[in-house]
């Protein structure tokens, strides 16, 4: 496989990085990331960047997904809801390492183009176009619920939609630079880990920008 090095190159970077779940590097060496850029881009699909896959919106850095996914503890059979599917390639990841993913896309086009991808891979999720920025009261309650877009606050909505020891993570700051934030839901409480400084597309809707 041409892109076999560049896979190996990708996981050693991910692991001098702090990457250390083996689930997230073993989900990540699986999905065939150069499939969900757009065509003449899959070249650089495993370097450590974000690229522009249409409408302004990016496919996050492999370092991004794979410090998301490590944080969301995930366990097979979780339930997690994703806002903000774009190419559909952390919600592969977050497949891959056994969960049920129900992903929310506002742009139509992106969210068309994921769900096949995530067909064509024969995943267990479900993905509808609209706002997430309230959530999916659908099918909740999840075990975690991951941001994909920065927001400027936590909308509420979200966390009456998490179990019971349930795990969120958003991106929350203003348009340019946001806080990468951790809560675990304890009853009525929730627990706020700050992770790190990130830059994500903005998350729009209702409670977005
Ligand atoms: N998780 C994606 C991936 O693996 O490619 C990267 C997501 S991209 C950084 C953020 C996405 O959030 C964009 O596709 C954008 O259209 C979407 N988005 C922004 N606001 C949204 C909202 N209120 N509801 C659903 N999707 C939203």
């Amino acid at each position: 496989m041409i892109y076999r090095q560049k896979i190996k190159q990708m996981l050693n970077r991910l692991q001098n990085a702090g990457i250390t779940d083996q689930r997230v590097l073993l989900a990540m060496a699986k999905v065939p990331r150069h499939e969900y850029v757009p065509t003449g881009l899959e070249f650089q699909a495993y370097d450590e960047k974000a690229l522009p896959i249409g409408f302004g919106q990016t496919i996050s850095h492999p370092y991004t997904v794979a410090i998301m996914s490590q944080l969301l503890s995930v366990k097979k059979g979780d339930r997690i809801l994703e806002i903000g599917t774009g190419s559909g390639y952390q919600a592969a990841v977050l497949c891959a390492m056994g969960a049920q993913v129900f992903t929310i896309e506002k742009i139509g086009e992106l969210a068309k183009q994921a769900e096949r991808r995530l067909k064509a891979a024969q995943y267990h999720f479900v993905l509808r176009t609209g706002d997430g920025s309230l959530g999916w009261h659908t099918y909740a309650p999840y075990d975690a619920i991951i941001v994909t877009a920065g927001a400027p606050i936590v909308p509420d909505d979200l966390f009456d939609q998490l179990k019971n020891r349930g795990r969120m993570l958003i991106p929350v700051g203003n348009q340019n630079e946001q806080i990468l934030t951790l809560y675990l839901k304890e009853g009525d409480h929730m627990k706020e880990m700050e992770i790190e400084r990130l830059n994500f597309v903005p998350l729009k809707g209702r409670e977005g920008w």
